[in-house]
């Protein structure tokens, strides 16, 4: 068994769903497909799920917008011949237009997820009917009766014991199966969702329930890469990286591999491949077990979006662990990311994930307490592997807030230039 994911950039036309068929049928073996809504429809049905949540006028024009999308795919794909795709399809219409038009709950993480859900339940039931209409024998498996979560809505945590039977069942018995990334479900059959751009992550949880050879993450890049191609010039793939190497870069802000995805693989020794949709043929990055030293060249990795804080208490307290655990527990009631933390007798600076909703809310809740003062629109700049040559040439024409090095890794705060 080997399991494929497909994120939203390869299937966002018709083109990028044929270019899945043909990958998917030269397999040889027992296949586990994921796949993310197509193109930008979870940033679409955000939208729709805040119309709803704030009854705004604009909720049927940014439904329209999706339903507009998928009819463009679906027109494409199955020119002639729509029956089974059209009924599977206006199915989950209905579904989802009967949520809408009921008033919403109170909580806003629950009918996102309800709402959110409906781009990887679309994209995989669109797939599946195409792969079938080629005459291949795809089975479409609802993974949120599979993969069980709590009821943190938006960031569900996975209960492995109660999905590892579900999904053995649902999944071993398939030659060719077709699921959703990123969506879960509750024990009481509520949708869940684990976070933006999860669906790396419901592979690896797969692979390792299942006991898969190894996991294959379909890109738009070549692999993993030593830098942005779009930033520097003479970038590299890196062909094999240790599980270590892979969770340091995605936690400094690599987007080729989500943060979550490398730990169930690593516990189970799955090994994770990252290879081009465009150039199938290309063996692109591995990512497994590596003992020995594996000399790798200067990583660079650019986190945007980033806010850095300072904090000083407003009566000139130490900032002692008691005052910490007290920003943490804010910084995590409003599931904050911190990349990045410096501190000194009297204040505290955090590097972060800026959230444009709630982080306001946050500064506020932080100046009961302290002076608050922030830049937005700066950067964290990783060099992983650095020379002090190297690391001198990028921050040259910067102006650098906040500077940490360690033996392999130098990190710098700076404005977005
Ligand atoms: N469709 C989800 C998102 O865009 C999950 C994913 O793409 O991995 O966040
Ligand atoms: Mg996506």
């Amino acid at each position: 068994m080997k399991i494929y994911k497909f994120g939203g950039a390869s299937v966002k036309s018709a083109e990028g769903v044929r270019n899945l068929e043909s990958i998917v049928s030269q397999a040889d073996d027992n296949l586990v497909v994921v796949i993310s809504a197509m193109g930008k429809m979870t940033n679409a049905l955000e939208l729709v799920a805040n119309s709803f949540f704030n009854h705004r006028p604009d909720l049927s024009d940014n439904l329209k917008a999706v339903f507009d999308f998928h009819d463009v795919i679906i027109n494409d794909l199955f020119a002639d011949g729509r029956n089974e795709v059209d009924a599977l399809v206006n199915e989950l219409y209905a579904k989802l237009n009967d949520i809408l038009s009921h008033k919403p709950s109170l909580s806003y993480d629950f009918e996102y997820d309800r709402i959110v859900s409906f781009g990887e339940l679309l994209s995989t039931t669109i797939v599946a009917a195409y792969l079938r209409s080629r005459g291949l024998n795809a089975e479409w498996v609802d993974i949120r009766r599979c993969i069980i979560t709590d009821n943190n809505y938006r960031e569900g945590n996975v209960n492995m014991e109660i999905s590892e039977s579900l999904s053995r069942d649902a999944f071993l018995n398939n030659k060719l199966s077709i699921t959703q990334g990123f969506i879960a479900g509750t024990a009481t059959s509520q949708t869940t969702t684990l976070g933006r751009e999860g669906s790396d992550y419901t592979a690896a949880i797969l692979a390792n329930l299942l006991d898969a050879e190894d996991v294959t993450i379909w890109k738009d890049v070549p692999g993993v890469m030593n830098a942005d191609p779009k930033l520097y010039k003479d970038v590299e793939i890196i062909p094999v990286l240790s599980y270590k190497e892979a969770i340091e870069l995605s936690y400094c802000g690599a987007s080729v591999i989500h943060p979550k995805t490398v730990k169930p693989l690593q516990n189970k020794q799955i090994p994770l491949f990252v290879r081009s949709f465009i150039n199938p043929s290309e063996p692109g990055s591995k990512i497994c077990r590596y003992k020995q030293h594996l000399s790798l060249p200067p990583i660079f990795i650019h986190k945007k979006n980033q806010v850095l804080l300072s904090l000083t208490p407003r009566d000139f307290s130490f900032i002692a662990e008691e005052r910490l655990s007290k920003i943490f527990g804010i910084l995590a009631s409003y599931r904050i990311k911190t990349s990045l933390v410096e501190m000194s007798a009297i204040s505290f600076s955090l590097c972060m994930d800026y959230n444009d909703v709630t982080f306001n809310k946050m500064i506020e809740e932080l100046r009961d307490e302290y002076e608050v003062l922030y830049n937005t629109d700066v950067e964290l700049i990783t060099i992983r592997h650095y020379t002090p040559e190297i690391a001198q040439r990028i921050t040259e024409n910067h102006l650098i807030y906040v500077e940490q090095r360690n033996r392999l890794t130098a990190r710098f705060v700076v404005p977005v230039g």
